[in-house]
């Protein structure tokens, strides 16, 4: 269906017509004359050679790369901080072993269907309210935050889902702790800024700041410090 009628590509399709796109630009130069030897050449992709599983790699390099930059730009951040920050390894591992992978994609990159979405995208919806506080223009951040009474049960319990795969996980018992409290400070309002931790050791402190350096929604996002995961 053309896209005229469906308005904007939304950020998956983005990147599918830019990996067409890359894709044929690196058959053209790399391809396209007989190779001199055995060796096809070295490919590239940005600054990163591409060494081996090469269909892999390239769809990694370019595909991760213009995630990055899609984000940083939408979420405010800087480039080479959240590059550094979070555990991409740790990221594409749920997204492979989710049962529904492009679930996750899609909230990463925020195409789930909110309000906001269904209107833009979908024509699905007239308003792109709230349907259950009303609040104009439901985004994300609202789904997750909503304060009415059946959103704040639906949280408490995903939060009583987390808590006890957390536990079942071996999660340091402070981490865990410090991961519900923060998580909750956030639902309950996630523009206040980040809640001041009273127990929590050295190390911990650290990777809680790291992730506060690219915030929670993005931590919700999947977009998890390294440093968290490895405490
Ligand atoms: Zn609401």
């Amino acid at each position: 269906m053309g896209d005229k009628c469906m308005g904007p590509l939304s950020f998956p399709e983005h990147l599918n017509v830019r990996m067409d796109h890359l894709a044929k630009r690196i058959a053209i130069s790399h391809f396209t004359q007989p190779p001199s030897s055995i060796c096809l050449g070295t490919i590239m992709v940005g600054t990163n050679t591409v060494v081996s599983s090469i269909q892999h790699s390239l769809s990694f390099g370019i595909l991760h790369k213009d995630m990055v930059t899609s984000l940083v730009d939408r979420w405010e951040l800087d480039e080479a901080q959240f590059q550094q920050v979070v555990h991409w390894r740790c990221l594409a591992k749920a997204c492979k072993q989710a049962s529904s992978p492009t679930h996750i994609s899609k909230w990463v990159s925020e195409d789930t269907a909110t309000g906001l979405v269904m209107v833009r995208r979908h024509k699905q919806r007239d308003s792109s309210a709230c349907p259950w506080c009303n609040a104009e223009n439901k985004h994300l951040v609202h789904i997750l935050s909503c304060p009415q009474q059946s959103a704040k049960e639906t949280t408490q319990s995903l939060l009583a889902e987390l808590e006890h795969w957390l536990i079942q996980e071996d999660t340091h018992p402070q981490l865990t702790a410090v991961l519900l409290h923060t998580i909750t400070h956030w639902f309950n309002d996630p523009y206040d800024g980040n809640p001041i931790l009273y127990q929590a050791d050295e190390h911990l402190l650290k990777a809680i700041s790291h992730q506060d350096s690219i915030g929670w929604y993005a931590f919700l996002m999947g977009c998890i410090s390294t440093d968290i995961i490895k405490y």
